[in-house]
């Protein structure tokens, strides 16, 4: 099987080229070194993804945005916050070329992984907090008839998400984060803030909980989940505070829910600011969480929520 998970090994079809990563931008040159660890420690099967035609794109975003940003026209090219270049667009056409083929590999297959950010800042009128042009709202935008659930469990909420989600009858945007990021809730989005150091990891749990029940309201046809490292203890970024084990059973978490039910599940790594090792150690334990979870758990069952609490992370990142 070229692209499929295999059962033997089960390695995670993950989507990825080199182009995601220009070395001159260390916010996306580190999802390299995620790429190369991953493949390493043999998590995955590496795919190189078609870009995305810029068509794909239209009614995505503000007319003038997209040409603006496509053509490398300023002020706008570079509003998100990376200064534009050849090498930025090209990085985020490919990323975007990735959330396709990673939708159709977890359609088929049942889980894809896009080793790529969400970009889940960027707004319909343009881009923002580093976010291009956003990656998850554009599965809704390009499938009218899919129903697309957002899991965002990033440090920052998304806000861009959230404003889609406004505006794409088919799209559903649950976020969950320590830095607000403009993130309110509203129409088919959900937004809850939560500090572990405050409230507690079973409220954490609680509001994963929360997302569970709203997946069996609103049955998505598709789930993407936005797995960010920034919420990890050790990140400068972060107000969450989970530590790599608490990282660990989040992830299991959003996995069981999609695997119990039989719902295809994308997930992209998106934020992290430690040194790219560490990060990269984080993403490596998101994949092995997928692992456990399509290894353990048949759908059409429910499972042991404590199944997997014991399983072997890199610990490495941990303080
Ligand atoms: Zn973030």
């Amino acid at each position: 099987m070229s692209d499929g998970l295999r059962q033997g090994t089960l390695r995670i079809p993950a989507f990825y080229r080199p182009e995601y990563a220009p070395a001159e931008v260390p916010l996306l040159a580190r999802l390299d070194t995620t790429a190369r660890r991953i493949e390493q420690l043999g998590l995955v099967d590496l795919h190189a993804p078609a870009p995305i035609d810029p068509e794909r794109l239209a009614g995505l975003h503000d007319e003038t945005y997209l040409r603006d940003f496509i053509s490398g026209r300023e002020p706008m090219a570079s509003r998100q916050g990376i200064a534009w270049s050849t090498r930025v667009r090209d990085a985020t056409l490919a990323m975007l070329g990735g959330q396709l083929a990673g939708a159709e590999a977890a359609q088929r297959h049942g889980i894809a992984m896009n080793i790529a950010r969400g970009f889940h800042h960027a707004v319909p009128a343009c881009g923002s907090g580093y976010c291009p042009l956003n990656g998850l709202a554009l599965l809704a935008h390009v499938a009218p008839d899919r129903r697309v659930m957002v899991i965002d469990c990033d440090e920052h909420g998304g806000n861009g998400t959230e404003e889609f989600a406004a505006r794409l009858p088919n799209l559903f945007n649950v976020s969950i984060f320590g830095t607000r990021f403009g993130c309110r809730g509203g129409t088919r989005s959900w937004a809850s803030l939560v500090r572990v150091r405050d409230h507690g990891f079973q409220r954490y749990l609680d509001v994963l909980q929360e997302a569970e029940t709203l997946v069996d309201t609103h049955r998505p046809d598709l789930l993407v989940y936005q797995a960010g490292a920034d919420c990890h203890v050790d990140d400068p970024k972060s107000q969450v505070g989970l530590t790599t084990h608490q990282m660990f059973m989040r992830d299991l978490t959003v996995f069981r829910m999609a695997r119990m039910r039989g719902i295809p599940l994308l997930f992209v790594v998106a934020g992290g600011y430690q040194q790219a090792q560490r990060v990269a150690r984080l993403n490596a334990n998101t994949v092995r969480a997928a692992r456990h979870v399509w290894l353990t758990v048949t759908p059409g069952t429910s499972a042991d929520p404590k199944a997997g609490a014991g399983t072997s992370t890199d610990g490495n990142a941990a303080s």
